[in-house]
């Protein structure tokens, strides 16, 4: 590894603080000093760095995107919180990461698909920060008959009941699109079961590891359904489909890979063994991977040597230790919250990612404080 350590201790204590010490911080002027430009300051001096942060909510997803102008995209809003109504856990992670990294306004908030670890936490999200468009693949089609199907259905009917209380724009988008942000490209590959017809300007290679990914039983789910995004800042090209399945990988990577390579690849359904086939990460390619896994959910040990084992890896980040039977892990250095116990409970630690537009990336561990660069090859 040629990655370069380099502490940055100060946004790492700032989290620890939660979210009352943010306030707090903020107002005696900590949060808007100091070295760290991005994740503190106004919306209007990202400096022409793309940050993004992966949010901690517990196996499920919520990641946001802060393009240099200040235009933000979060992808997915975490599961709900009935047992904690007045202070909701996922939402308000998500809200308080949004102030830490100077969001005052949701500008985009796309939903990748209707299952509750996606789309759950955005009632809640919603009473504590404004929106200005939602985002999704249309219609739930979902069934009551498949396992979990009843959670999709009320998950989708509570988005849909704000949907029809906001004033906020409501876009639904298909492959093929591009998303109306300014800043970076984000280019649609899948969505409500479909994919592009053709491949990407980067894509149109054949792909050998198509052999070593076999069709598996066909999910049915939400899942199928999830939009798959393909970003692109400057020349940095970074994968988040959501929890696209395993099989649906196939008709956008065998035989011929119509995405091309990448360098961040948001793990896929969170490392679970039904997504992330070598078809699609051998293929891809990433130099970083970083996994919204929980505890118990993702962080599957096939998942873990596929992604270790593909020829450009740099290094795998992980949300969370995976404790799964038979679990493989990276290095402590790399994961954002290791096992919660008595003394140590679980803090809801995060992972961001900041992008220059040379390609140089750097992953912040805000459990650590510390970063890891990854200058262009
Ligand atoms: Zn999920």
């Amino acid at each position: 590894m040629t990655a370069k350590l380099r502490e940055t201790m100060r946004m790492g204590k700032l989290w620890k603080l939660g979210l009352a010490g943010l306030l707090a911080a903020s107002a005696f002027g900590w949060a808007q000093s100091g070295e760290h430009r991005g994740p503190t300051a106004g919306p209007k001096s990202g400096g022409g760095e793309l940050r993004v942060y992966f949010v901690d909510v517990e196996g499920g997803q919520s990641t946001l995107f802060v393009m240099p102008s200040g235009e933000s995209l979060l992808v997915d809003t975490g599961s709900p919180d009935a047992r904690n109504p007045n202070a909701p856990r996922d939402a308000s992670r998500i809200a308080a990461m949004c102030k830490l990294a100077g969001v005052t306004k949701i500008d985009n908030l796309l939903i990748t698909h209707y299952h509750s670890d996606h789309v759950g936490g955005l009632p809640q999200l919603v009473g504590m920060i404004p929106v200005g468009r939602f985002i999704d693949h249309g219609p739930n089609r979902e069934t009551a008959d498949v396992q979990g199907g009843a959670s999709t259905i009320a998950g989708y009917n509570a988005y849909q009941k704000v949907l029809a209380d906001s004033h906020a724009d409501h876009l639904t988008v298909k492959p093929g699109d591009v998303l109306p942000v300014k800043g970076m490209k984000v280019e649609v590959v899948s969505g409500d079961g479909e994919v592009i017809a053709k491949p990407l300007a980067a894509g149109g290679e054949p792909n050998p590891a198509c052999a070593a990914s076999p069709l598996k039983d066909a999910e049915n789910t939400e899942n199928d359904r999830s939009l798959g995004l393909v970003i692109t800042f400057g020349r940095t090209r970074i994968l988040d489909m959501g929890d696209l399945t395993w099989n649906k990988e196939r008709g956008l990577m065998c035989p011929v890979n119509k995405l091309g390579k990448f360098d961040v690849y948001v793990v896929s359904h969170h490392g679970l063994i039904n997504s992330g086939s070598p078809a699609l990460v051998d293929a891809i390619a990433p130099r970083v991977a970083i996994e919204d896994n929980g505890p118990h959910k993702g962080g599957a040990p096939s998942t873990y040597v596929t992604i270790e084992g593909s020829s450009r890896l740099q290094d795998l980040w992980q949300l969370h230790t995976a404790e799964v039977p038979d679990a493989k892990n990276v290095a402590d250095a790399r994961i954002a919250n290791l096992p919660a116990t008595p003394s140590s409970p679980d803090a809801g630690n995060y992972l961001k990612l900041t992008v220059r537009t040379d390609g140089t990336l750097t992953v912040m561990n805000s459990r650590t404080g510390a970063s890891v660069e990854y200058p262009t090859k």
